[in-house]
């Protein structure tokens, strides 16, 4: 009996040793199909906006986007010739009209210190670095639309300051997957998104599903801001036709601070604010 029942117990050991083995195996390969399977919402996590839309750049579609940059290369700080380099840098970082583009960039360490979270719907649950605009912007686009809801227009805000390092970190992913060409014409690359000033937000409305999309320039809400912005010290910063200049797609959705003056000039001239600002140097 004794010498029957052992061979037994040392199979059901055995068999359990192998079922323990099976069994962290399927715990494993469960865990790594769990993650694999919600990769996107962990994406989302770490990139909101960005997934949401399904874009790059916390911004729009792609062709029209936020930061899109289909157009020649991006000049790094140039370093030959030293009377365009300090050309080339932007000249008080503090000021209102700051230039910031394809051409343009900002310094890795450039982050204004009197970021704040505007008081105003967004479309999306934060906190997230992105809520944040500097003090005057941020005033200013409560004004904006407080304005617009008095008139029953409602406004979400979308993607407001973009840190150096998030900007480098979207542009660099689309680099790894995609190739720096393609990076280049979907993304703005580290220093050149205007969203580092913490004067830009992107709005948008429930009509556009919430979304940077050109079909926000249609909505009343669209048109209401488009009309109104400026008042308010914003323009809007990629206007139709003007891409030549501003090197970006017409993008309705992003809103400029600059001031009222500046504003109310650009509209009423139907200027952009590289023109607007060489208008000025000639002054
Ligand atoms: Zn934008």
């Amino acid at each position: 009996m004794v010498a029957k029942r052992r061979p037994v117990n040392k199979k059901t050991v055995k068999h359990r040793g192998k079922g323990k083995i099976l069994f962290y195996l399927c715990l494993i390969l469960l865990i790594a199909l769990v993650v694999y399977l919600n990769r996107g919402t962990l994406h989302s996590l770490l990139w909101p906006k960005e997934t949401i839309a399904g874009q790059s750049n916390d911004d729009a579609e792609p062709g029209g986007p936020d930061e899109t940059v289909d157009a020649p290369d991006i000049k790094e700080p140039k370093e030959e010739d030293d009377d365009e380099e300090e050309a080339d840098e932007v000249p008080e970082p503090d000021e209102y009209l700051i230039l910031v583009n394809k051409d343009i960039s900002l310094p890795a360490d450039y982050k204004p210190e009197d970021l704040t979270v505007p008081n105003v719907r967004f479309s999306f649950a934060g906190p997230h670095e992105r809520q944040q605009l500097r003090v005057a912007a941020a005033t200013a686009l409560e004004e904006l639309f407080a304005a617009a809801e008095a008139e029953g227009y409602y406004l979400y805000a979308v993607s407001g300051f973009r840190s150096y390092q998030l900007q480098e970190s979207v542009y660099n992913r689309h680099v790894s997957t995609k190739g720096r060409e393609y990076a280049d014409k979907i993304s703005a690359r580290p220093g050149h998104s205007e969203h580092q000033t913490g004067l830009a937000m992107d709005i948008s409305c429930q009509k556009v599903g919430f979304d940077l999309v050109e079909r926000f320039a249609e909505t009343e809400e669209g048109k209401w801001v488009a009309e109104n912005a400026h008042l308010y010290g914003f323009i809007i910063r990629y206007p139709k036709g003007a891409e030549d200049i501003t090197g970006y797609n017409y993008e309705p959705w992003h809103l400029r601070y600059v001031g009222k003056e500046a504003a109310r000039y650009i509209y009423e001239n139907g200027l952009v604010l590289e023109e607007y600002l060489e208008q000025k140097s000639r002054e």
